[in-house]
């Protein structure tokens, strides 16, 4: 026997009584529910089931079978929402549900009282509701379905077989909300074969009849078996967060309800606290970042300029025959540069490393005399330096001390000379 939909007859039906018609324990520490009828939504269409209580136990997942029956999956209240997998904590099924620890299963033929979560399903309502506003204003316009809807706690995506510009978006999404304002009433039905044949409405793949048909007042017509709002105005507001290319179409992501207005109360923090940081008012607020970007360009080009010209004193001080040197802030060109300068006027091994200790070292290193392979290996094997080159100059990258860099070459120095 299929299981009476109440959520059908009535979409704000938020407690029932009903009786247990059958229980099963399934391998995840659940026990498996069937109602001889419920307010529970399955998790169908693309919007995810229904969360509530049944009698003493948590109602963590809600599936309808191909006949049409509705089983709710149970665990005992205090039981966390995966029914005790992978805690340990739970123990054996048995042990989950018993008389002892007041979790005893309801036995069939018991009537027992349920209560969805009346907030989170009103919400996936008001989603659902104005995916349809939504789609119905693309099918209109574009001639596109909706091809993939995701409706969830976390979020609300619809991806249509065509693709809408920014402008076409911002159109629609006004559009919707201008029937939010209007207040538009709709009604869910299941006209006879007659009356659906000559029904021009949107649907989505094979239906099985009974064909339940949803339809906001002037503004849409579709085959849905989910919940609805009764009027436009309870979606709240419908905004559009994200727009990309998916499949050959788009995909959208919107928010609606008590959802946008807490969306919009996190932006509204974030700016106020962006401005609070940057001392301006959040409408000049793209100028100011603009600005301190090129403030912090201006003087990260003051600063390389600046290591430039220290770089080139040090080499025009450097006596003796090695010449190291250690800098921040210079590109690679001018290391270059540096390091065949050097080796033009010493001897011995030449060569810049620029960085600092905790994000480690770039180097340039040459001789004129020795062989850097020699140099190279020394530098892998001892520092785990990253470097090659030829026999007379290598380049790479260290992560190490300075102090530990200093002390391997001048142990090598010692040991060439
Ligand atoms: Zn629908």
């Amino acid at each position: 026997m299929p299981t009476i939909k109440l959520y059908d007859e009535d979409a704000y039906m938020k407690e029932f009584t009903a009786t247990v018609v059958s229980i099963e324990k399934n391998d995840k520490g659940q026990a498996g529910i069937v109602l001889d009828r419920t307010a529970f939504f399955p998790e169908a269409g693309g919007q995810s089931a229904d969360v509530g209580e049944l009698g003493d136990f948590k109602v963590v997942d809600v599936q309808i079978n191909g006949a049409g029956v509705i089983t709710h999956f149970c665990v005992p209240k205090n039981a966390p929402a995966d029914g005790g997998q992978g805690s340990g904590a739970q123990g054996s099924l048995s042990d989950s549900f018993s008389p002892e620890n007041g979790t005893a299963l309801p036995a069939v033929g018991e009537a027992v009282r349920g209560a969805i979560d009346w907030e989170r399903r009103h919400t996936l309502m008001q989603h659902h509701t104005g995916e349809h506003l939504f789609s119905g204003i693309v099918h209109r316009d574009f001639g596109y379905d909706n091809v993939g809807f995701h409706l969830s706690d976390h979020i609300c995506t619809m991806d249509y077989n065509g693709t809408l510009s920014e402008a076409d978006v911002a159109r629609i999404e006004t559009e919707c909300n201008e029937w939010i304002y209007k207040n538009a009433v709709i009604s869910c039905d299941y006209p006879d074969d007659a009356a659906l044949a000559g029904l021009d409405y949107r649907c989505k793949g094979e239906l099985v009849p009974p064909i339940r048909i949803v339809t906001i007042a002037g503004a849409d017509v579709c085959a849905c078996c989910a919940p609805h709002v009764h009027t436009t105005g309870e979606i709240g507001t419908l905004k559009v967060l994200e727009a990309k290319s998916y499949k050959g179409g788009i995909r959208l992501t919107i928010v609606c309800g008590r959802k946008a207005f807490a969306d919009y109360r996190n932006r509204f923090r974030l700016l106020a606290e962006a401005s609070h940081l940057l001392s301006s008012h959040y409408e000049n607020l793209p100028e100011r970042i603009l600005r301190l970007q090129d403030e912090k360009y201006a003087l990260k080009a003051k600063i390389s300029s600046l290591q430039e010209e220290r770089l080139r004193q040090l080499i025009a001080n450097a006596t003796g025959e090695d010449s190291l040197f250690f800098v921040e802030d210079v590109d690679t060109k001018s290391i270059r540069s540096a390091v065949n300068a050097l080796m033009d006027t010493h001897s011995g091994l030449c060569g810049i490393f620029c960085g600092n200790d905790p994000d480690g070292y770039s180097f340039i290193l040459g001789s004129a005399v020795r062989n850097m392979q020699d140099t190279a290996s020394l530098l892998r094997q001892e520092l785990k330096a990253k470097c090659g080159g030829s026999e007379k100059m290598i380049q790479g990258q260290v992560h190490t001390k300075r102090e530990a860099i200093e002390r391997l070459l001048a142990e090598a120095s010692a040991f060439s000379t």
